[in-house]
């Protein structure tokens, strides 16, 4: 290790009060975590029914500017849910970016859609619209007013765009593609809690979305997700499907489709309308971090911190390293910085190589398997206030 490298080891454990080990994100309580979970406790309702649940739905509403939200157990099926009351059905085919976390895809799955890999953009890290509507055009035919794979003959139903590390995608060319083919927008905002586009909160531009609040997203309730929508029927609908369908009576177990269990317990709540009184400190500690490493890695030639794109406020979630020219191997950096203590990470395998995957339809990756070599995520927790003393 070149003393460059020694330096920047010694300035990210620093930045993490010398801890022999720095996770690459942990949560973050403060003694309000443990009230609001204690007085549900006392309370007696910590499952099915409780006014945390309320609570959180009506603030992650206020917070989001969503007209309605519906808090689940966690945000693979949050997404289950929003592809769902969207109208996603059997056989039908979702573009998804081939660069995102893997339940993206499973959530099609469980709707026995198929998902559809197209690319991402270098700029935003998430799907990218020029690339999109040349390959819609190349593979797409209108037919009876639906746009049809003319490869596989099977309906495009929606586009699930994933705001990468909570750095929005850019949505408003996303959103004419939509109109243009009769597409469901449906946005995978599990890591974009806190992020903006164009001043409006990520989440809040699709027929549905969703939100997870995982031990490692930017807030948390433990494990926990959330349904976004601005659409009343839908957010019923959602509500009812995930109470097992069940149909209010005071005493008869009447159900009238086979719903799912999936409403988050109140336990979680009160854990989620803690953090979400912090999210915004977290959001500001993770600024500052980024500028911290903007500082740190100024001098080292071909890496760069990633940043926002102009049109966006990010929420910084996890802070991203872009080897920008081929003079440094991602896995030389990644072995050398978790030898030394440090929690780095690559990004995930591009979905179209997982084994249950690699079956599906897919445009041109070029630019996703170019980025997935050159990303570094590196430590993101809220240095500032943290558990991290
Ligand atoms: C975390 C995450 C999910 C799933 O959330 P869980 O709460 O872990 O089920 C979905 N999509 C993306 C992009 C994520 O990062």
């Amino acid at each position: 290790m070149n003393s460059q490298w020694s330096q920047i080891v010694k300035e990210i454990k620093e930045i993490y009060k010398n801890k022999d080990f720095v996770p690459l994100h942990e949560p973050t309580f403060s003694e309000t975590d443990i009230e609001y979970v204690t007085d549900c406790i006392r309370s007696g309702w910590v499952s099915s029914v409780g006014k945390y649940v309320d609570d959180f739905e009506k603030k992650l509403a206020e917070y989001t500017g969503v007209k309605r939200v519906v808090a689940v157990v966690n945000g693979t099926a949050a997404l289950h849910i929003a592809l769902k009351v969207a109208g996603v059905q059997a056989n039908d085919e979702v573009f998804m970016p081939a660069l995102t976390f893997v339940a993206t895809a499973n959530a099609a799955t469980y709707l026995q859609a198929i998902p559809h890999f197209v690319d991402v953009s270098e700029e935003t890290l998430g799907l990218d619209p020029v690339k999109l509507e040349n390959y819609i055009q190349e593979i797409g035919e209108m037919r009876n007013g639906q746009l049809v794979n003319k490869k596989t003959n099977r309906v495009i139903r929606a586009v699930v765009p994933m705001h990468t590390f909570g750095h929005p995608v850019d949505l408003d060319p996303l959103i004419e593609l939509c109109s243009k083919y009769h597409l469901i927008l449906v946005e995978d905002a599990a890591e974009s809690l806190g992020s903006f586009y164009k001043g409006k909160h990520t989440g809040g531009f699709g027929v549905a979305s969703a939100l997870s609040f995982n031990g490692n997203k930017i807030m948390t309730t433990g494990g926990g997700g959330a349904i976004l929508t601005n659409n009343e029927k839908l957010a019923d609908y959602a509500k009812h499907i995930t109470t097992t369908a069940k149909v209010p009576h005071r005493w008869e177990y009447v159900h009238d489709e086979a719903g799912y269990n999936y409403r988050m317990p109140n336990i979680n709540a009160a854990l989620g309308c803690a953090q979400l009184e912090k999210l915004d400190s977290f959001i500001a500690s993770k600024r500052q971090l980024t500028n911290r490493y903007k500082k740190l890695f100024e001098q080292v030639e071909s890496l760069k911190v990633f940043s926002e794109p102009i049109f966006a406020k990010s929420n910084f979630w996890l802070q991203t390293l872009i080897i920008e020219r081929k003079k440094y191997n991602r896995d030389e950096i990644l072995e050398m910085l978790n030898n030394n203590g440090i929690m780095a990470r690559p990004i995930w395998k591009p979905l179209d190589q997982l084994v249950s995957y690699a079956d599906c339809p897919k445009s041109d990756l070029t630019t996703t398997n170019k980025i997935n070599n050159i990303i570094i995520n590196l430590p993101s927790s809220p240095p500032i206030g943290g558990t991290s003393s």
